[in-house]
């Protein structure tokens, strides 16, 4: 089946979209939190060289309704999602909130996480990613090998799902839910990865962790000597060991060492750039760059010598010609 297009669904095209940014919109402070998590999430895994230009997406549940999820425009690069400029829609893709009337979401994007949140309540916060390692492995008939410490961290279980071509028939999303299963992470045959935590931060370190094994597993695969495999007893003994350490929270989750607000508000404060409290008005929900790219100061000099990583990633975002038109289109990869 394919999605319906009609007024004030996800699937609508520009000429149906609201036609101007909503003056006001209330969020509670829950609210808040999620979108400055979420909006670091997309900045640290652009940091991590996991993003994919303007595909790929992250999204986070809005807490106290299970029925709505943030997600990023579609057309804007991770290094500029703000948390204000995330869009909120609904499990069967009506755009609930969206500050920015030229941008809409990803239709992929809805499809594959409106799947996940809506099978999976315990889920927060669902991650897709295209990188070169991940969609390598996606592509070997071995899957994820339990070949080292991190990557047996998922010895207990990684989703499959057959690749079905761009994502964009919402009947997949039940195959999605199903390969997924109880699982913290799932392979998108001849794609790329997903993960899914039950913070954001937990969602972040899933896929890091994936992400490194995947790596780790070509590199050792490239070496072309016969493997030494771990003992099964072994690998499942790993993999209880690390999933479930260090000690849970009282809630059941994972303290972790670097949630995603630290590290990238330390880089970049825009980040998780959000109004006060209260109500939301129009002019300062609106990216910076595409406002008023005039009033962005020019990045400091870079001192002599090889540039740090805090000094390329302290400078403010530069205007962009591109930043200033609209880039959406609902039929995008995903
Ligand atoms: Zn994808």
């Amino acid at each position: 089946m394919k999605p319906d297009h009609t007024n004030g669904t996800v699937m609508t095209n520009r000429s149906t979209a609201p036609s101007a940014p909503q003056e006001t919109a209330a969020i509670t402070d829950a609210e808040r939190r999620t979108r400055i998590d979420l909006a670091a999430c997309y900045r640290l895994i652009d940091l991590f060289g996991m993003s994919d230009m303007i595909l790929n997406h992250i999204s986070a549940r809005v807490p106290g309704d299970d029925e709505h999820f943030l997600i990023n425009p579609f057309g804007m690069m991770y290094e500029e999602i703000t948390a204000s400029c995330l869009i909120k829609v609904d499990l069967a893709g009506k755009v609930i909130h969206n500050p920015n009337a030229q941008y809409t979401i990803n239709l992929p994007g809805y499809v594959i996480h409106s799947a996940i949140h809506g099978a999976r309540p315990d889920v927060a916060c669902v991650l897709h990613t295209h990188t070169p390692a991940g969609m390598a492995v996606s592509a070997l008939q071995c899957g994820l090998l339990p070949l080292n410490q991190t990557a047996m961290r998922f010895a207990g279980g990684v989703g499959y799902h057959d690749f079905e071509g761009v994502a964009v028939d919402v009947d997949e999303r039940q195959r999605l839910a199903a390969n997924l299963g109880s699982h913290d992470v799932m392979i998108l045959r001849n794609h790329g990865l997903l993960a899914i935590g039950r913070t954001v931060a937990e969602a972040f370190v899933n896929m890091q962790r994936l992400e490194r094994a995947c790596q780790t597993q070509l590199l050792t695969l490239s070496a072309g000597s016969p493997l030494h495999m771990p003992a099964p007893a072994v690998a499942e003994r790993a993999y209880q060991q690390l999933r479930h350490a260090p000690t849970p929270n009282p809630d059941g989750t994972h303290p972790h060492p670097a949630p995603p607000p630290r590290p990238a508000t330390a880089m970049d404060p825009s980040a998780t750039a959000m109004p006060r409290r209260g109500r939301l008005r129009r002019r300062r929900w609106v990216f910076p760059a595409i406002r008023s790219p005039r009033s962005i100061p020019p990045p400091p000099a870079r001192p002599s010598g090889r540039p740090t990583l805090p000094v390329r990633c302290s400078a403010p975002l530069r205007p962009s010609p591109r930043s200033t038109k609209p880039r959406a289109s609902m039929n995008g990869r995903g």
